[in-house]
């Protein structure tokens, strides 16, 4: 799904919605309005002339010590190369980030503060190092240990056995992960499978936890409001925007969870029915394979899944359960091939639609994509917290909507839900998840033509390889392409057309309740 994330800026370190591109990795949340297109930046405020020091110092210059090699991936705002080292041969990974991306003061403090945490977190055996952070006129550079094992997902996929020991293991590599971050006063906020890589391609490679793009210093009782992460791992709490470090548990246990069946416990077909599952936080352990997961495993789950988080285990409490701590709990006996078919679907589906939100992204400019918060204070030009229609009908034009009145009046009807004729910041946002329906059409089928190279109306298994080879989201010898064609072609003609691109797009993804069929569980493509 898109990214979204976006702040009240009312605490301490908040973060407002790093909106310039709705990539998958970040911003989890906010993609459907900062796919919005009619938005243009408003007027640059001192914060677009902060980025000419993002580090605050002065560093020796990349290139004089390291030379760059192939890009390893891209996220929302970084590319990763692999570097060498020229003194020493030793190989790396450097995240650079483009810093006319950097639009506002808090983008410049996340990446300020995304060196920092690394540097904070440096040491444990499972979180990227970093090596060092430089900056150039263009670009802040971090270099880091690489991970050339590729992802969780994929590891466990191309094993082809796996069990509850296991998942018991990487569930101890990842909690253990948590609680060091917590123990140093840190929050990840946006723990996911895709965030934890292989050190390298051998059979006992470590598990890694990489990005901090998202993480936030803490202190004891500190209480944050902004809401960041991904749907399907976000807590309860921080869509309530009342939330602190217990949050990462319940992200944690999420993992978990799919480790186990294949697909997430809280699934919709839109965000919206995402984050409604996750408030009603009900947890399904009657369908298949639950019954046959041992009680202590689920048992562990119902403590990492509780929607009251003073309740909820700690870390600690994870890491101390019978079914993490103590040997022979979690069996070694094989899971039901159709977990690891699911997980493969799950991981496989994820990555064309990280694809696909990559192009649509990239589509659009930095502009136009700016921050929710600053579309609000644009458009509320008295300051009054609220905006009227005549400030919304001007804030849209200013920024270069082409929406005709009756739709900028369809929006306000439907924001203004206490019906006192202005929308406050709340309301705004979902006026802006409005507008964004009303749009989206066109950035689906950009994406689209995006993979249909020949233009012939659908995506054949070649295209699809190279956009996954091309943006380096699949490897060469990845087997998930046509998976993925599987997936998402309901009519069986071994090609993708529009209709069933759109049905994927639109819908939420991973896993649907239906855990019959396996299409339909993994892309509910035929709702
Ligand atoms: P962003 O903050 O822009 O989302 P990420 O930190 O997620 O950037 O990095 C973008 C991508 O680069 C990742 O999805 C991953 O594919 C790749 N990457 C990041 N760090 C490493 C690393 N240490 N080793 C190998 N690849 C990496
Ligand atoms: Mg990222």
């Amino acid at each position: 799904m898109g990214n979204t994330c976006f702040g009240t800026g009312d605490e301490p370190n908040a973060r407002t919605a790093p909106s310039h591109l709705p990539s998958t990795e970040k911003q989890q949340f906010i993609e459907p309005m900062a796919a919005t297109a009619p938005y243009k930046k408003p007027a640059p405020s001192k914060a677009a002339t902060m980025t000419t020091s993002v580090l605050g110092r002065p560093t020796d210059s990349l290139r004089d010590l390291y030379s760059l090699g192939k890009e390893l991936g891209r996220g929302q705002f970084g590319i990763t190369y692999l570097c060498t080292e020229k003194s020493t041969g030793q190989v790396y990974a450097c995240k650079s980030i483009a810093k006319r991306k950097l639009v506002t003061r808090d983008d410049v403090d996340d990446v300020r503060r995304e060196v920092q945490i690394m540097h904070h977190l440096s040491g444990h055996p499972n979180i990227v190092k970093i090596k060092g952070a430089y900056e150039d006129l263009q670009n802040v550079h971090l270099v880091m240990e690489v991970c050339a094992g590729g992802e969780l997902f994929d590891r466990i996929i191309t094993k082809g056995h796996y069990s509850e020991r296991a998942a018991a293991n990487l569930t101890g590599v990842i909690v253990g992960v948590v609680q060091q971050c917590h123990q140093l006063g840190v929050i990840h906020r946006d723990l996911k499978p895709e965030n934890f890589l292989l050190a390298d391609k051998s059979e006992d490679a470590p598990l890694k936890a990489t990005d901090f793009g998202l993480s936030i210093f803490f202190k004891p009782g500190q209480v944050f409001s902004d809401v960041v992460g991904s749907p399907y791992y976000v807590a309860p709490e921080v869509l309530r925007r009342h939330y602190g470090p217990e949050a990462d548990v319940w992200s944690a246990g999420v993992i978990l969870y799919i480790l186990l069946c294949g697909v997430p416990p809280f699934w919709a077909e839109t965000e919206q029915g995402i984050f409604e599952a996750v408030l009603r936080g009900h947890i399904d352990f009657a369908t298949e394979p639950w019954p046959q997961i041992s009680k202590s495993a689920k048992e562990l789950i119902t403590h990492m899944l509780d929607q009251n988080p003073q309740r909820r285990y700690t870390a600690a409490q994870v890491l101390a359960h019978p079914w993490i701590a103590q040997v022979g709990v979690a069996s070694d006996r094989p899971l039901d091939s159709a977990v690891l078919q699911r997980l493969k679907q799950f991981s496989a589906a994820n990555k064309l639609k990280r694809v696909a939100l990559k192009v649509i992204a990239e589509s659009m400019s930095p502009e136009e994509i700016q921050g929710l918060k600053e579309m609000f204070k644009a458009m509320d030009t008295d300051n009054s917290g609220s905006i009227t229609f005549e400030e919304l009908k001007e804030g849209l034009r200013k920024q270069g909507s082409r929406l005709a009145e009756s739709e900028v009046r369809a929006i306000m009807d439907a924001a203004d839900v206490d019906n006192n004729g202005t929308i406050d910041y709340d309301e705004f946002i979902a006026a802006t998840m409005h507008l964004n329906k009303l749009e989206k059409e066109e950035h689906i089928f950009k994406a689209f033509q995006y993979f249909d190279k020949d233009n012939s109306g659908y995506i054949t298994v070649e295209e699809l390889q190279e956009a996954l080879y091309s943006t380096g989201v699949a490897a060469p010898g990845d087997n998930s392409i046509e998976e993925i064609i599987k997936e998402v072609d309901t009519d069986n003609s071994g090609t993708i057309d529009y209709q069933e691109f759109q049905a994927m797009m639109r819908k939420g993804l991973g896993g649907g309740r239906s855990r019959v069929g396996m299409r339909r569980a993994t892309l509910g493509a035929d709702g």
